[in-house]
């Protein structure tokens, strides 16, 4: 596998630069919130550069790419989905067209809806959503129930990650049956999504060191709402401290960084905190600072950025960038040629009359 170099330069306002994926992103509408989201929202919280302080060093965040599913499809009114599985996925297929940084996970109805529904989008629209997402208590439905078993089915003939909102133990979420359904489909990647959502988180991560050492499942977990107020990050320091030593090796590939947003305090009508989605980043960064010393940037990295990319199969857009741009500068040789002429006389007259002390270094982040 190539891997990117998420670590851009050093800024001339003296900042580092880092590139993230927020692997867990919604928008639509939302009942419990009374709200309707949009992409616009998402790209507002997420869409420009944000400026933190980890570990005591400023740092410029990009969110290279939000993973978003849209909240109609997994929201019942009246008994049933608000949009169906056709309706509900493809209306934002369409909201996302042109957006780079917005992927798109298909919303699964087990129950309302139909595999087959699934297996349509997915074969009309190829490569366009990269994972499938079930919410087992928001379309009530054990996670462990045979319904789910076609779309699973769907998911390992795809290749795709499956997202499962994770709860309460016992309930319809609960990270065991989660697990349940996961080792009917031991090469199908299942996510618990907050690593069991209002728990202490003991049981999702006793759950996932349990496959790991049965080798049995492809457990990953997400990183939203854990320790997200809690910059001293005691959840997310057993979970590595955990992963990192399994009887299989370290399987902290098995993180992936995500908030929800714009739900709760990243966006809700009377429950949004200004600057809540930077606040939770740095605390969930500073957390991995703190807990793992010289080990934490490349924590990190792989927490941050390169774990999603390599699960969801993202590191061909780099190259594809790459491939288009040349592309344009062959179809435009004259103009490019001219461009170039007039761009190296110009360097050439500011070389010649720039002041010694102005030694920044280029400013264009990298990303490979
Ligand atoms: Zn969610």
């Amino acid at each position: 596998m190539r891997v990117a170099k998420i670590s851009g330069p050093i800024n001339f306002t003296g900042a580092r630069t880092q590139y993230n994926i927020d692997s867990h992103v919604h928008s639509g509408k939302w009942g419990p919130e009374n709200a309707r989201y949009t992409i616009k929202d998402i790209l507002e919280i997420s869409g420009k550069p944000l400026e933190l302080n980890i570990g005591g060093e400023k740092q410029t965040n990009i969110i290279k790419y939000n993973f978003v599913t849209n909240l109609e499809a997994l929201n019942l009114e009246n008994g049933k989905p608000i949009k169906d599985e056709i309706t509900g996925n493809l209306d934002l297929l369409k909201e996302a067209a042109g957006k780079s940084n917005i992927k798109v996970l298909a919303v699964c109805q087990p129950g309302y809806g139909s595999a087959q529904n699934i297996e349509k989008l997915l074969s009309e629209n190829p490569g366009q959503f990269i994972g499938l997402k079930f919410h087992p208590e928001s379309l009530p439905i054990p996670a462990n129930d045979p319904k789910l078993e076609p779309y699973l089915e769907i998911a390992r003939k795809y290749n795709l990650p499956c997202l499962f909102h994770s709860g309460l133990t016992g309930s319809n979420s609960c990270p065991r049956k989660i697990y349940e359904i996961a080792r009917k489909f031991p090469d199908v990647p299942v996510i618990l999504a907050h690593l069991g959502a209002g728990t202490d988180h003991k049981d999702a991560i006793n759950v996932m060191i349990e496959s790991i050492n049965k080798n049995d499942a492809l457990l990953y977990c997400d990183t939203s709402w854990v320790d997200h107020k809690n910059s001293d990050g005691p959840v997310l320091k057993e979970l590595i401290e955990r992963l990192s030593n399994t009887i299989q090796g370290d399987k902290t590939d098995r993180i992936l960084f995500g908030t929800d947003m714009p739900l709760g305090e990243f966006g809700a009508p009377g429950h949004k905190i200004e600057n809540f989605y930077s606040i939770n980043m740095e605390n969930v960064k500073n957390a991995l600072k703190k807990n793992f010393g010289e080990n934490a940037d490349a924590l990190i990295e792989k927490i941050f950025y390169k774990n999603a990319e390599y699960l969801y199969n993202l590191s061909n857009d780099a190259a594809e960038a790459k491939h288009n741009f040349f592309q344009i500068l062959k179809k435009n040789k004259v103009i490019v040629g001219i461009c170039l002429f007039f761009a190296g006389a110009g360097g050439f007259v500011y070389a010649k009359n720039k002041p010694d002390s102005d030694k920044k270094p280029a400013i264009t982040p990298k990303i490979a």
